[in-house]
């Protein structure tokens, strides 16, 4: 029997991505159900190709155009309603979670608390919240399988091991666009400039994310959650070639690491095929071509926004929503070039040194916060 798959986010870069996995295993994987957002062309193609029973899309308007073009053949429904829907499919197994930000965070507690397993690109949604996705994870006995590639690279070392024999991790980062440019560089950086990833073609948010090490402060919270471990023992590297994809020190001081062409597909699939590996058809790595592999400390008075991740991840309790979301709000302000690149981390600062954080947020806490945390963000960065 195919595994049954509901995705939230399918028109995304992940979203085509999983969509690719599945196509070429037809006998191992089936769509039922699609979350999109406005893309409704490439939505067409999607339902055309995959034959979901259940999409939902944006709005009500949207969700019309949809009823339009395929009638009957497909329940259609809109908003968060929708992506409720699609997340707690009866038919689904499992659900991947691709859509950007916080708006993942209640459809994957509603697909836990309906039993799925969770293959988890949405990294937002744990840093927003770790403990209440992890706990209520624990209690219905679902997995959370890793997408994000440092994480599944993890995952991998990790497999069969006791986490009490974990010493630390080491996530790798490809140092994003800027890696290698000079902070009055940075202050003069157009959009384009920081949506020129050197080595991965991903969303717009996320790309600016790597330019800033945003993405890797996120990832830290995101590795602090799925693998239990406490701050202290979860370190950056730089990697530019992001072929090592991450590394596990264990209490012998063996080191074990994940390695691969920069390819999303590949932790994709293994969070779908998990605990099995399937054949692919993109090509081997081929370590006589990539040469050199080099490692490198982080800069930490370049990308200060790495420092301040891990301070709101030690404070915890409602500190990581907090960031998390000033930083949506201020990366969104980027992206419409309203700000430039280095006022999103003076509003990030500026959001965190206005937040008394709370411990132990429920639900409710967290998208309150979450609010406050993007209109302080616009408040701060537009003044
Ligand atoms: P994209 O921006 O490419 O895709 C976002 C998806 O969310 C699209 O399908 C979009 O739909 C959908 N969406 C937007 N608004 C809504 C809405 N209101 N309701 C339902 N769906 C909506 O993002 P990525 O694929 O790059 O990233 C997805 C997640 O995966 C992020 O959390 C990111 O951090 C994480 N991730 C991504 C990686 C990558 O390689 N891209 C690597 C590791 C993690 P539409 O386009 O139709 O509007
Ligand atoms: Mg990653």
């Amino acid at each position: 029997m195919p595994k049954k798959l509901a995705i939230l986010g399918s028109t995304g870069s992940i979203g085509t991505q999983t969509l690719d996995v599945v196509a070429s295993h037809p006998d191992e994987f089936e769509v039922v159900a699609l979350a999109a957002g406005a893309n409704l062309t490439r939505l067409f193609e999607q339902i055309e190709r995959f034959r979901p029973a259940l999409v939902s899309v944006a709005t009500p308007e949207l969700a019309a155009k949809v009823k339009e073009r395929f009638g009957k053949a497909v329940q259609v429904e809109a908003g968060q309603a929708g992506l409720q829907a699609v997340a707690t499919c009866p038919e689904a197994d499992i659900v991947l979670t691709a859509v950007v930000g916080t708006m993942g965070l209640r459809p994957t507690l509603e697909a836990i608390a309906a039993g799925k397993d969770i293959a988890l690109a949405n990294k937002e949604t744990l840093v927003a919240a770790g403990h209440l996705v992890t706990d209520l994870a624990a209690r219905r006995g679902c997995r959370i399988l890793p997408v994000d590639s440092e994480h599944s690279a993890i995952f991998q070392c990790v497999h069969g091991e006791q986490t009490k024999e974990v010493r630390r991790i080491l996530l790798t980062a490809s140092g994003g666009a800027f890696r290698d440019k000079k902070r009055e560089e940075m202050a003069r950086a157009t959009r384009e400039d920081a949506l020129a990833h050197p080595n991965w073609s991903m969303g717009a948010k996320i790309t600016v994310d790597s330019a800033t090490l945003m993405n890797k402060g996120l990832e830290v919270i995101e590795a602090h959650w799925l693998f239990g471990l406490p701050y202290e023992r979860i370190e950056v590297l730089i990697h530019p070639q992001s072929i090592v994809h991450s590394l596990v020190e264990f209490q012998d001081r063996s080191v074990l690491a994940q390695l691969g062409t920069p390819d999303m597909r590949v932790p994709i699939q293994y969070a779908l095929s998990y605990p099995r590996r399937l054949a692919a058809d993109w090509p081997s790595l081929d370590l006589l071509a990539v040469g050199t592999l080099t490692f490198r400390e982080p800069d930490w008075d370049r990308f200060p926004i790495l420092g301040l991740a891990y301070q709101a991840g030690k404070t915890g309790g409602s500190m990581p929503a907090v960031l998390n979301a000033a930083n949506e709000a201020a990366v969104d302000l980027f992206l419409q070039e309203k700000i430039g690149f280095l006022e999103i981390e003076k509003t990030l600062l500026g959001v965190i040194e206005q937040h008394d954080p709370v411990g132990n947020p429920s639900l409710d806490e967290i998208l309150f916060y979450d609010r406050w945390a993007r209109e302080m963000a616009r408040r701060l960065a537009l003044r």
